[in-house]
C-alpha cells in the first residue's frame, strides 16, 4: 500500500546528532543540539526540578486526564512570567492554553489564525518570518494552513541586525500580516532587537495593522533575567498590541522531553477570551485530545513555592552566564591561536546560539577533519562548548578559516 511512498529527508538538525553519535573520535564535539549542557558536556536537570519531582512522587498523584485546555494553575503562572505582574493587562481578557511545548503553541496559533484571522479574498493569513529563522517555523505555519513570507533581519556583513531592511520589508508587507518576532535570544542568529528597535517595530506593526506573534523559547537566556528578556513582549502589550504568544519551558526549565508550553492570546474582552479558548479546545480535541500531566506539575510546583522559584531563577541565570563565559573564551581562544579574523560577534550575540559566519564548506571540514558537528548554516550551539573543548574548537575553527 505504501510501496510508492518516497523516503523523506532526515531533519537537518536532528540528523547531526545521529552522525555525531556514530563518530568514534574521542575529541568529537556536538554543537548541533539546541539543548543546554553543563561544563562536562552533560544534560542538566535543574535542582528545583529534582526537588519538585520528589514532592510529586510522594504525593502519589493520580494519572487522570487534564482538561483539553490543560492545567489552569500552570497557565496562569506561565502568563504571569511572560507579561509580568504589573503589566496593566486585564488578565481576564487573555486566552491561554497548555500546549505541547513551544512547537505545539506555535502550531495551535497557526491553526487558530487560519480559521479565524480575517483574511482578504479568502486567502489564508500570511506569517512573516525573520530571515533567517528557526528552521521549523516555516513548516509549522505551512502545515497549519498559513501562507509563509519573510522579512530581512540578519546582515551577513556586520553579523548583526539589518534593521533598515527589516523596517522596509515590514512597511511593504500586506496589510493584516502576522509578523513573527523572537522575543529574545534569536535562533539561529543570536541577534536581538534593542530597546529603540522594539519601539520602531511596534510603530510599524500598528501602522500596518499587523498582528504580532511572539515566539519566546529562550526567556532568560539573553540577559539571565526573565523579566528583562520579556521586555519586548511587555512593551508591545503596554503599547496596546493584542499579541499572540508562544512560550516554551524546554530550555529555561530544562524540561525538553516533558513538552511544557503555553499559548496565550491577548483579547479585548472576556467574551473574546472565552470564544478563543473554546476554539482552541475544538482544535486540540481531534489532534491530541489533552496535554500531558507531569511536566506542567513540576513547573507549577516550582512557581508556587517562593524558595524553589528563587532557586530556579538563579540556576537559570547560571546557565546563561556559563554560555556567556564560553562565548568570551571562544573569542579569546581564536585570537590566542592566531586568527586574524574579527570574532567579536561570537561574544556579542545572545542566547544559546552563535551565528559564526562559517561557510557550509568550512562546516563540512570541521566535521570531516575535526569531528566537530554543527549545522551547515554555521550555527554553533554555545551550550555544547565547555572549558574542556573550547581550546580544541578554537583551534579547529582557526584551521578551517585561515
Ligand atoms: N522556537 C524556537 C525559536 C526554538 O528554537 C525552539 C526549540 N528549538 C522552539 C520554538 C520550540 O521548542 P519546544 O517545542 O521544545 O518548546
Amino acid at each position: 500500500r505504501f510501496s510508492a511512498t518516497p523516503r523523506g529527508p532526515e531533519d537537518a538538525i536532528l540528523g547531526i546528532t545521529l552522525a555525531y553519535n556514530a563518530d568514534q573520535s574521542p575529541h568529537k564535539v556536538n554543537l548541533g543540539v539546541g539543548a543546554y549542557r553543563d561544563d562536562a558536556g552533560l544534560p542538566f536537570v535543574l535542582t528545583p526540578v529534582r526537588i519538585a519531582e520528589k514532592r510529586l512522587a510522594q504525593d502519589e498523584h493520580h494519572m487522570e486526564y487534564l482538561p483539553v485546555i490543560g492545567n489552569r494553575t500552570f497557565c496562569d503562572k506561565a502568563v504571569a512570567l511572560a507579561y509580568g505582574q504589573h503589566s496593566g493587562l486585564d488578565m481576564g481578557c487573555v486566552a491561554r492554553m497548555q500546549t505541547l511545548s513551544g512547537t505545539g503553541a506555535l502550531r495551535m496559533a497557526g491553526e487558530l489564525m487560519t480559521r479565524f484571522l480575517s483574511v482578504r479574498n479568502g486567502q489564508a493569513p500570511v506569517v512573516l518570518l525573520p530571515r533567517p529563522s528557526w528552521a521549523n517555523h516555516a513548516a509549522i505555519f505551512r502545515d497549519a494552513g498559513c501562507r509563509v513570507g519573510g522579512y530581512r533581519y540578519y546582515d551577513e556583513d556586520t553579523k548583526g541586525l539589518d534593521f533598515e531592511g527589516c523596517l522596509r520589508d515590514l512597511e511593504e508587507a500586506e496589510e493584516g500580516s502576522v509578523v513573527l518576532l523572537h522575543a529574545c535570544a534569536h535562533n539561529p542568529t543570536g541577534v536581538d532587537f534593542g530597546e529603540s528597535e522594539w519601539g520602531r517595530v511596534s510603530e510599524v506593526v500598528r501602522e500596518k495593522g499587523m498582528v504580532a506573534l511572539f515566539d519566546m523559547a529562550y526567556q532568560g537566556f539573553t540577559s539571565g533575567d526573565l523579566d528583562v528578556d520579556a521586555e519586548g513582549v511587555r512593551r508591545f502589550v503596554r503599547e496596546g498590541h493584542r499579541v499572540i504568544l508562544a512560550q516554551s519551558f524546554s530550555k529555561n526549565f530544562g524540561l525538553y522531553g516533558q513538552r511544557v508550553g503555553c499559548l496565550s492570546v491577548v483579547g479585548d474582552s472576556v467574551e473574546e477570551k472565552e470564544a478563543v479558548e473554546s476554539q482552541l479546545k475544538i482544535i486540540a480535541r481531534p489532534m491530541y485530545s489533552n496535554p500531558p500531566i507531569v511536566g506542567v506539575r513540576l513547573v507549577e510546583e516550582i512557581l508556587k513555592d517562593e524558595k524553589l522559584e528563587i532557586m530556579w531563577r538563579e540556576e537559570m541565570k547560571g546557565m546563561a552566564e556559563r554560555i556567556q563565559g564560553m562565548r568570551k573564551m571562544l573569542r579569546e581562544g581564536l585570537e590566542g591561536v592566531g586568527s586574524r579574523l574579527d570574532w567579536g560577534h561570537v561574544e556579542k550575540q545572545n542566547g544559546m546560539f552563535c551565528y559564526s559566519g562559517l561557510t557550509a564548506q568550512q562546516v563540512d571540514r570541521l566535521r570531516r577533519e575535526f569531528s566537530v558537528y554543527l549545522t551547515a548554516n554555521g550555527r554553533i550551539s554555545m551550550a555544547g562548548v565547555t572549558t574542556g573543548n573550547v581550546g580544541y574548537l578554537a583551534d579547529a575553527m582557526h584551521r578551517v578559516t585561515k
